[in-house]
């Protein structure tokens, strides 16, 4: 009888995730990632999950294609201002930050499967190869062999302080551990860290199924910047992806995008410059009709199992994240 458990525990697992996508049938599915990996990480590196293993995001990309009507950021906007109907199980992939994963790991396999996605680059990593800040800090303390509560302490202790005081305890950091992650261009910076360049941009934009939109110039948390601040941002993120690759951009990204990284400030602005569309790291389905501003999302992470994704998908609540853990 032991040896039917998995079995019966699979097959009761995709029954309840018929049903939850049936019950959440007609609400908008916003999937949220950042890079891929094909290699195992350990201590801190990719201790936030953000960095999703290649076979398990083709197994999540099969599925999708099988149980969802995947939609470009343009496809689903464009409905939702004309209040033309969504397909009933309606889904946007969506990449934060700009990692060379997206073209080397998630391009091809989109690719494979005709999905489309939007990259939100955040255009002083992709010119300037200057890596975000969150991914120093991960280095610096990866290769310190600190802790993960110190970590988080760290993070969650300056993310809401101003950019410069940010900058400057992360450039403290490096020199208090002796561990100072290089440009995101170079050999020995580890591949997770790394980011697109401008000839990737433009290959995945020809293709027709990737959009870009803008995540700020230098990753910075708006909820508490200046409106001069935000309009020089945005008008600086979007100038760059404009020029280089040829499109227009009309989609915003909040770096950060918790509660307190976006202000009734900053979405006014987004609007004043013509942008379509905002996004937030907030967990959650989007009940529909709703207006593309300040959609929450769905963090797809390396910490998911195969039952546990398409659980999430299909009811959008995190505590599943919890459950289920015999599943695949
Ligand atoms: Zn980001």
């Amino acid at each position: 009888m032991m040896s039917l458990r998995p079995l019966l525990h699979d097959t009761a697992a995709t029954l309840f995730n018929r049903w939850g996508r049936m019950r959440h049938r007609g609400e908008l599915r916003m999937l949220m990632f950042h890079g891929l990996t094909d290699q195992e990480h350990h201590g801190l590196e990719n201790c936030q999950y953000k960095h999703l293993n290649v076979d398990r995001f083709e197994s999540l990309v099969r599925h999708l294609a099988a149980s969802y009507d995947v939609l470009s950021m343009d496809e689903m906007v464009e409905c939702l201002q004309s209040g033309k109907p969504l397909p009933p199980f309606p889904a946007v992939l969506t990449f934060d930050d700009g990692f060379a994963s997206n073209y080397d790991l998630a391009f091809p396999i989109l690719k494979q499967h005709g999905l489309p996605a939007i990259i939100y680059l955040a255009t002083e990593f992709v010119d300037e190869k200057i890596p975000i800040w969150v991914d120093r800090v991960d280095y610096a303390m990866h290769q310190a062999g600190r802790s993960r509560s110190d970590l988080v302490a760290f993070k969650d202790k300056f993310k809401v302080r101003p950019q410069a005081e940010i900058l400057a305890a992360v450039s403290q950091l490096e020199e208090d551990t002796g561990h100072r992650l290089g440009r995101a261009d170079r050999d020995d910076v580890p591949t997770i860290y790394r980011a697109l360049n401008w000839d990737q941009i433009r290959e995945m934009s020809q293709s027709g199924l990737i959009t870009f939109g803008s995540h700020t110039h230098t990753h910075v948390i708006l909820g508490r910047a200046q409106p001069d601040v935000i309009r020089a941002e945005l008008a600086e993120s979007r100038a760059r992806i404009e020029r280089e690759t040829g499109c227009a951009c009309h989609h915003f990204c909040y770096p950060n995008g918790a509660a307190g990284d976006f202000s009734d400030t900053s979405e006014q602005i987004l609007r004043e410059c013509s942008f379509r569309s905002s996004i937030t790291t907030l967990g959650g389905l989007n009940p529909l009709p709703a207006k593309p501003f300040l959609l929450r999302r769905l963090g797809m992470t390396n910490d998911l199992r195969a039952m546990q994704f398409k659980q999430y998908l299909a009811l959008g609540d995190a505590s599943v994240r919890g459950l289920l853990q015999a599943g695949g």
